[in-house]
């Protein structure tokens, strides 16, 4: 039995699935859909959970969603744009293929609230104004030139903080890094509250790093939160050696979800190769393969025409024997047909130095 979360849980009734090769836990729409490939990692098909599996990280909805912003009209374009600039595409990648598999998938975020008390010092950085005069002796007379430097006058500070830090980010991928190394930064601060219709079709990829190893990223991030704040409050241009002794208390988490993409196509073995689209930008990361079929249609086709030359040049140095005329042709056609021959390994050669330089997308 499929596990389904009730429409009280995220506001949309979902089905809990898993990647057997990734382990990714995903929540899908309740489609009746079977065989969905892992968008995540491509090399399997999401198997449903039953109802024992549900995790922790899916029992409450989300609180901020980063809406899908990318211009959608322009998306069969730039798929499209990616198919056709792969050379010896494999049969299985065309336009209509990618935008057929276009799938919506949402990545999580930890969204960490927090009490802080701390006590706190660090150097206040003032900006002022230095004016000074150089004299230069130029063209037979003495110009005096004024100088306006900004310099920073320090001085320490202490105080103490008390206060609630409110949805601090973390990553709740293990992936997350490389995700946004691939495909470009989130613009997080373009998130608004959770509303289920806004989750449509798409798939919610659930988190894999639990909230013990986001922790420290989320104390250094309300760290640097807190310097900036006490800048702002001795009404300093400039905050450093910031430290404090913090006691955090009244941890709250609960996610913000960022969109992407994803699409498919298969190589000639058969195998998955991803398609990923920012969801924001809608700048597009994809794994190429070449089809080594297609490239030994093409060096077989050249190696056709070799084949017709050389055979045309022999019938023509025959003939030559007869008439001494048409022996340069001969030598001609002959030398066309060698040169062409050797192009007939370019294809295979192109579609094997792509598929060596083409590493998969480094996430999974
Ligand atoms: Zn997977």
């Amino acid at each position: 039995m499929a596990a389904f979360l009730d429409e009280a849980t995220w506001g949309r009734p979902s089905a809990l699935a898993n990647c057997p090769q990734c382990d990714g836990v995903f929540l899908l729409p309740e489609s009746g859909e079977t065989a969905v490939p892992c968008p995540f990692c491509g090399q399997a098909n999401l198997t449903l959970l039953g109802a024992e599996s549900v995790p922790p990280q899916a029992e409450n909805p989300p609180e901020l969603l980063v809406p899908f912003s990318a211009n959608a009209a322009q998306l069969p374009q730039t798929l499209a744009r990616f198919a056709q600039s792969t050379r010896f595409a494999p049969a299985d990648l065309t336009p209509q293929n990618l935008h057929g598999r276009l799938r919506p998938l949402f990545l999580p975020m930890w969204l960490i609230d927090a009490d802080a008390q701390a006590q706190w010092q660090a150097e206040a950085g003032f900006d002022y104004q230095v004016v000074s005069h150089r004299e230069q002796f130029h063209n037979g007379q003495w110009r005096t030139q004024k100088i306006e430097e900004t310099k920073i006058r320090w001085e320490p500070r202490l105080g103490t903080l008390q206060r609630r830090y409110e949805n601090e980010t973390a990553p709740a991928l293990e992936q997350h890094a490389q995700l946004e190394q691939t495909l470009g930064k989130f613009r997080r601060q373009e998130a608004v509250a959770y509303q289920p219709q806004a989750l449509g079709k798409a798939i919610v990829r659930l988190p894999n790093r639990p909230t013990a190893d986001a922790w420290p990223e989320a104390q250094e991030a309300i760290k640097s939160r807190a310097a900036e704040e006490c800048r702002q409050a001795a009404a300093a241009d400039h905050i450093r050696q910031f430290r404090w002794s913090v006691q955090f208390a009244g941890q709250n988490w609960t996610q913000l979800l960022l969109p992407l993409y994803t699409t498919y196509y298969r190589d000639d073995e058969g195998a998955v190769r991803r398609v990923f689209i920012h969801g924001q930008t809608g700048s597009l990361r994809g794994e190429r393969r070449a089809s080594m079929k297609k490239a030994r249609r093409w060096a077989l086709g050249i190696a056709v025409i070799a084949a017709v030359l050389f055979v045309l040049s022999l019938v023509l140095a025959a003939a030559g024997y007869f008439q001494p005329d048409v022996l340069l042709p001969a030598l001609i056609t002959f030398v066309l047909a060698l040169g062409v021959g050797i192009t007939a390994v370019l294809p295979l050669l192109l579609a094997w130095l792509m598929n060596r330089q083409q590493k998969s997308l480094p996430i999974t």
